[in-house]
């Protein structure tokens, strides 16, 4: 008889936040043959080389397989019902003893949202505190609050197919071509078969601007300065929408005053900028006079100290053409994970709660209500980068990270390693056995279940809600996140509200939150999707919010004709503050310090590195130096430097190009204490955080480099 093969899974590329869909057919290795959905709405079938080498990072080799306790001061193998004790024991006791907000979780982007709900339930509505932060705060927190101030939600106005309907592209801050790939990909085709155009703006010239038919080389943290100087260019070109900017939304006056404060002519706008004036003016022309506009940004605009107000800098050009929510237009905030958009959903930041509520009074009550709440969380807890100062204050003493390496992931990340070695309870799950976070002081590991294994839903950047579906076995005792803290949460006392015997029961709960008392009047609603049978889904297509009934419109958009979130319905313009560098450069340090992603690594490259074909692509960490720096500073191509900054060195292998900005040097975020104990990037990193989102400057920070 011919040999039985299994059929192909559906299911989501777990890395970036363009949110692929993925074909997942088991071999008969524990492995998987991959290939993209044709079906799926976000890549058409089409994957990018991290997506493509899926297969080859899956298998047992660097997993966490059982339970593991600290005892006598090493990490020995238990059983999942002394490890569950102990972690629900230690978080009680802790809460008890020191009150609610010494405890904390610091959740993850990779989490399903499922995992992240619960997790999120548990702190806020049973423990009593709201310090519950995830890794995606240093992701895209920045474009969360400029949406909230602006729209009065978190609410991204457009989709994917804008992508291909727009006549001119604007990247911000974003190195699409390495970082989104497959969207990088839609925006290509449709400039080849189109004739789109495309303008990125970023102080590197990396691989995205190649194809670029204007290239601004704008100066570190000047992005305001350059959107400013736009709005005025609009005001003085009588491009503004006054129908729309009349009836749809409030504070124009002011906004335009301050961009006339801050940028008042090309001129000026050249100066601060540090682009020739002619570049200025083509942008400033290109943009007036191309009605189908997208501006998309990513983390070089997200992860800064003024990050809010360049978000907020980029929409009011939007809102005073009345550009947004209709197709080819809008602005265009490019997620950075594979869900850091479910994770904003379900509350897994400190200062929101699950269905996009926030801490206001009425929501707090409404949300306590239908979870019959034991203790509810009634006002912000510590974002990402304060969470862990107050661990190093002693503030906090019980953790549990949840899918994620802050060890070397968050800005002075040295510091970091020494808050972790101060905590009485460090609980992490994860599904990798050793990472510098595991090795700095964990008390309790959880051996979670990875990509492949787990069921549940993911987010994209354009709000559609995938299925990410199991195809392999669990291996030794992996368990899914969401089931690990119903355990801990029954032990703790609260087996009635965490009832939950499938991703599917959470997915349904969190479905009918988002629609109890909402009238409309709250952007994030699946309620349609609150009554799915386990069949349904399991079953469940790609799906945008809104899903106010179970079929909702394809390609949803917002605000073509207003209807904003804020009390009286109108888009908030608001006025910028002046942009500066938060940190002056001095002599000691004269650089100014990027961190990014390369093309085919991920985070912390606990997955992608265990692939040898994208290792290929750059196998080693490296600092990226223009010509005449490495000049000056006795530089060679290839050999190596030491970078420093206030808070730690890395020595790195030196690469020397064009492309990047005099005094500025690049670094990637990947390598870790397993690979290169030198070249964690994330030691170097300064911890000052943008005033309203709290996400940490990790493209500017003084340094210097010399040869080693
Ligand atoms: Fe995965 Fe992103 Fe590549 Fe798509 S573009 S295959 S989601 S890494």
């Amino acid at each position: 008889a011919p040999a039985q093969h299994p059929p192909a899974v559906r299911t989501t590329c777990p890395y970036c936040g363009v949110g692929c869909g993925v074909l997942a057919k088991p071999d008969s290795h524990g492995g998987a043959v991959i290939a993209g959905d044709p079906e799926h709405p976000a890549n058409f079938g089409r994957l990018c080389s991290k997506g493509s080498a899926l297969g080859e990072t899956l298998g047992p080799e660097t997993r966490l397989l059982h339970p593991m306790v600290q005892s006598g001061g090493a990490l020995v193998r238990t059983s999942w019902d002394h490890a569950l004790d102990r972690v629900a024991n230690g978080f009680a006791r802790t809460a008890r003893e020191h009150g609610p907000d010494s405890v904390a979780f610091y959740l993850s982007g990779q989490l399903l949202s499922e995992d992240y709900y619960v997790a999120n339930k548990l702190m806020k509505g049973f423990i009593g505190t709201a310090n519950v932060d995830t890794n995606s705060r240093l992701c895209m927190a920045s474009s969360v609050a400029g949406h909230r101030r602006a729209f009065g939600a978190d609410t991204v106005p457009g989709c994917y197919a804008d992508l291909d309907r727009a006549d001119l592209i604007v990247l911000v801050g974003s190195n699409a071509a390495w970082c989104h790939p497959v969207l990088y990909q839609r925006m290509m085709a449709n400039k080849r078969e189109r004739g789109a155009k495309l303008i990125v703006i970023d102080p590197r010239r990396t691989a995205t601007a190649e194809e670029a038919d204007l290239f601004l080389a704008v100066a570190p943290g000047m992005d305001t300065a350059l959107f400013c100087g736009l709005l005025v260019h609009l005001s003085e070109t009588q491009a503004f929408d006054f129908a729309y900017i009349d009836v749809h939304t409030t504070g124009f006056a002011e906004a335009l005053t301050r961009a006339q404060d801050i940028a008042p002519d090309v001129k000026k706008t050249a100066t601060l900028t540090g682009l020739a004036t002619a570049d200025v003016a083509r942008f400033f022309e290109m943009f007036t006079s191309t009605p189908k506009v997208v501006t998309c940004y990513s983390q070089g605009v997200n992860q800064s100290a003024q990050g809010t107000d360049k978000v907020t800098s980029i929409i009011n050009c939007h809102l005073a053409t009345g550009r947004i929510g209709r197709a080819g237009m809008g602005p265009f905030s490019l997620t950075g994970q594979p869900n850091a958009m479910g994770g904003r959903e379900v509350g897994g930041l400190a200062n929101q709660l699950a269905a996009h509520m926030t801490f206001g009074h009425e929501s707090v009550d409404r949300v306590g209500r239908f979870w019959n709440a034991k203790a509810m969380a009634r006002r912000e807890g510590l974002k990402a980068v304060d969470m862990f100062d107050a661990i190093s204050r002693g503030e906090i003493k019980a953790l549990w990270v949840m899918a994620t390496n802050p060890a070397v992931s968050l800005p002075r990340a040295g510091h970091v390693r020494a808050a972790l070695e101060k905590l009485d309870l460090l609980v992490i799950s994860d599904n990798v056995a050793g990472n510098d976070t595991v090795r700095a002081n964990a008390h309790v590991l959880l051996p979670a279940a990875a990509w492949g294994e787990k069921d549940g839903t993911v987010t994209n950047s354009e709000r559609r809600i995938s299925r990410q579906r199991a195809f392999l076995p669990l291996p030794g005792e992996a368990k899914p996140d969401w089931w690990i803290v119903t355990q801990v949460a029954r032990r703790m006392g609260f087996a009635e509200a965490f009832a939950y015997q499938s991703a599917a029961d959470v997915f349904r709960e969190h479905a009918a939150l988002s629609a109890f008392e909402n009238h409309g009047t709250r952007a994030f609603d699946i309620g349609g999707l609150a009554s799915l049978s386990d069949d349904e889904f399991d079953g469940l297509k790609p799906v945008q919010w809104p899903a106010r009934t179970a079929t909702p419109h394809e390609d949803s958009r917002f605000f073509a004709e207003g209807g904003f979130f804020t009390p009286d319905g109108k888009a908030r313009m608001i006025a910028p503050e002046m942009p500066r560098p938060h940190a002056a450069l001095s002599p000691e340090f004269p650089f100014r310090l990027n961190t990014g992603r390369i093309r085919d690594q991920w985070h912390t490259m606990t997955r992608t590195g265990l692939s040898p074909k994208l290792g290929g692509h750059l196998p080693e960490p490296f600092v990226e130096v223009h010509p005449d720096d490495a000049m000056q500073a006795g530089l060679v191509a290839g050999g190596f430097a030491r970078v420093t900054s206030p808070y730690g060195s890395c020595v790195l292998k030196v690469i020397i190009s064009e492309g990047q900005r005099c005094g500025s040097l690049f670094a990637p975020i990947h390598w870790s204490g397993e690979t290169a104990s030198s070249a964690r990037i994330g030691e170097l990193v300064t911890p000052a955080t943008d005033p309203y989102s709290g996400q940490p400057e990790a493209k500017a920070t003084p340094a210097t480099i010399e040869p080693v």
